[in-house]
């Protein structure tokens, strides 16, 4: 049975959907089963795996409402072969239309239950906001990840999103942990960036992922080409940290390896 995770923080451009796409993309390298699922009107994580989002029928949007099965909405990434539940603009509606709809933050949770058997992993892509989506990916999911960047304000906003997580847990979904705080975009010829990096390891411990992302251009290039950073360049610095950080969320969770 898959373990389901959301990737979130509230603050925009910090690296979720860098995280999301390699992440499937690194789990997939190791022979795990994966579901991406795109949880932003954005639809970057659906770009970033290839999926035409302009040319979408049939997405998260209509799962989410209950009008499309995931089997039905789930399109393959080939390269390295994992599963998305895609998203385009459409989504951004599903705010509006989801507060009349009965236990509106299970939704997606109910929808996942359909294919949880067939995957190891499945993650959430969620929106920069703790909105009605990201409270149904919270609703959905065991555990949290939490990109940052080593800047100042990124402590700030971290408790906004620790206390969302708390209510979350109190109230909708006693399964609900922060997995781990990944630092992203990490360089450390910068002063501050080390500094708020021993900081984070001071005060959250071992709920701070041993893998640090570095800040590298091939991450930041490969979306154009549809591709996860970890095919676009697997060589690259960026590419190996997140084969490692899969490896790391493997052993984490104690996931068995599935043979394809
Ligand atoms: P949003 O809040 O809008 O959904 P996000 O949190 O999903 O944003 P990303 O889209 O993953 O953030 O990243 C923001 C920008 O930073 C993108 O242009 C991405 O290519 C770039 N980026 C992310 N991680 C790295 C990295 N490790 N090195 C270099 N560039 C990166
Ligand atoms: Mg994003």
């Amino acid at each position: 049975m898959a373990k389901i995770y959301c990737v979130a923080n509230q603050k925009g451009g910090v690296g979720k959907t860098t995280t999301s796409v390699n992440l499937a993309a690194g789990l997939a390298a190791q022979r795990q089963r994966v579901l991406l699922v795109d949880l932003d009107p954005q639809g970057n994580a659906s770009m970033g795996s290839g999926i035409d989002k302009q040319s979408l029928t049939v997405g998260v949007y209509q799962v989410l409402l209950g009008l499309a099965h995931v089997s039905e909405a789930r399109q393959r990434a080939q390269k390295p072969g994992y599963d998305v539940l895609p998203a385009n603009r459409d989504l951004s509606g599903a705010e509006f239309e989801l507060v009349d709809m009965d236990r509106r933050e299970h939704c997606l949770k109910k929808a996942l239950a359909e294919v949880a058997s067939e995957y190891d992993f499945i993650l959430i892509d969620c929106p920069p906001s703790l909105s009605l989506l990201t409270l149904n990916g919270l609703c959905a999911a065991h555990g949290v990840i939490v990109p940052m960047q080593c800047e100042y304000f990124a402590l700030e906003g971290l408790s906004d999103l620790v206390n969302t997580i708390k209510q979350v847990h109190a109230n909708l979904n006693s399964d609900l942990e922060v997995i781990g705080l990944l630092r992203v975009m990490f360089d450390p010829r910068v002063t501050l960036q080390q500094q708020v990096s021993a900081q984070l390891v001071n005060h959250f411990g071992d709920k701070v992922f041993k893998t640090i992302i570095p800040r590298n251009v091939r991450l930041a290039e490969a979306p154009s080409y549809g591709l996860p950073g970890v095919s676009f360049d697997p060589s690259s610095r960026g590419a190996r940290a997140y084969i490692e950080f899969g490896a790391e969320m493997i052993r984490r969770v104690g996931a068995t390896t599935t043979a394809l």
